[in-house]
């Protein structure tokens, strides 16, 4: 970790902003590239949503699986030996059409760069009922492929009516007695197919029109809280696991103004490459993924964005030679 130090007459490379699996991927690569990236880490959110994970165990190359924490440690560890500069600092807003670009820290300081990757990931959307945050990773969950497999025979529930709702419901089914999905509405929002698998199959249950209050439990979930949202009528359901799947929203806040984003809210990228709507801005990981938003694929997209800086790069200073 270094500390800001306000920049004046120097122009960086390339500023990657966020640090999860996408924003050191991307930099390791620059790193190795000769490019000497600014990580931008975040000041809370360093590390990102995996900082929040126990147990990785889908990652490849960690047979025995891996902590979410230290996983990411081994990711900055990485970067930082071949030369990335980490700040663990949060960007407050940045100008991408300027050339160079500005990106701003909390703390004032000015950073200059002729390339930025952005890689700020998505918030999964939180009930924001009374026990959800001391019972995440005691119980509830937002990822039913990262922990899905810790709740064997055991009766858990889902929360949602959407596509990722009734995915995390059916590959909960590989471990799970039984699955209850909760749903404040009494029909679904997921695609035909999804929902008729999901209706169809022998361990789903669904509660409609019902919303979950409360959760107890005191080291771990034992027990929810429902209203029905039409009769008024309260009840529990005794569960040990919780998966909250209620959508993601992508954090574009920072550059919502300046970059096209798809109708989904993500910024739009020129797939199969990260570049965005402004030349010399990438983006990565699942600020740019509405589907498959795992640390893998995240990873891979850092890759494509520290490869694409690096051409981009490239393609700048022949520009100014042949100008020269
Ligand atoms: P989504 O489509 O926005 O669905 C969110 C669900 O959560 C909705 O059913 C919504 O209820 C419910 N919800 C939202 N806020 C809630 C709250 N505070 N309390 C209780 N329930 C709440 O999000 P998603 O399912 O994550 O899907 C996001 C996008 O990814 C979609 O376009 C989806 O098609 C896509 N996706 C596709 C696949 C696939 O094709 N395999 C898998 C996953 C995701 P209402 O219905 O009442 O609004």
């Amino acid at each position: 970790m270094t500390e800001a130090v306000e920049s004046t007459d120097v122009v960086r490379d390339v500023v990657i902003v966020g640090s999860g699996p996408a924003g050191y991927t991307a930099a390791i690569y620059a790193a190795r590239a000769n490019l000497a990236p600014l990580v931008v880490a975040g000041s809370v959110t360093a590390g990102g949503e995996l900082m929040n994970t126990t147990d990785v165990e889908n990652f490849p190359g960690f047979p025995e699986g891996i902590l979410g924490p230290e996983l990411m440690g081994h990711l900055e560890k990485q970067a930082t030996r071949f030369g990335a500069e980490v700040l663990y600092e949060d960007v407050v807003s940045v100008d991408l059409e300027a050339e160079p670009k500005v990106v701003t820290l909390g703390n004032g300081s000015e950073y200059r760069t002729h390339a930025v990757v952005l890689a700020t990931g998505s918030a999964y959307r939180e009930l924001g009922v009374e026990g959800e945050k001391r019972l995440s990773g005691h119980g509830v969950s937002w990822c039913a492929t990262c922990d899905g497999f810790f709740f064997r025979d055991q009766n858990i529930a889902v929360v949602g009516g959407g596509d990722s709702a009734m995915e995390e419901a059916l590959f909960l089914t590989k471990f799970a007695s039984t699955v209850t999905v909760i749903h404040r509405r009494d029909e679904l929002r997921a695609s035909k197919t999804m929902a008729d698998r999901a209706l169809a199959h022998e361990k789903i249950d669904f509660i409609w029109d019902t919303e979950v209050t409360g959760l107890e439990g005191e080291d771990k979930l034992k027990t929810l809280q429902l209203r029905n949202l039409k009769t008024g009528a309260e009840s529990t359901l005794d569960v040990t696991g919780l998966f909250v799947a209620i959508g993601s929203d992508p954090r574009v806040d920072l550059v919502r103004d300046q970059l096209e984003l798809t109708d989904k809210g993500t910024i739009k990228v020129d797939y199969p490459s990260s570049r965005t709507s402004i030349p010399g801005v990438f983006a990565a990981g699942d600020v740019t993924d509405p589907t498959y938003r795992q640390a893998i694929t995240a990873a891979g997209s850092g890759c494509v964005a520290a490869q694409d800086v690096e051409h981009y790069l490239a393609d700048v200073k022949d520009l100014a030679a042949a100008a020269s």
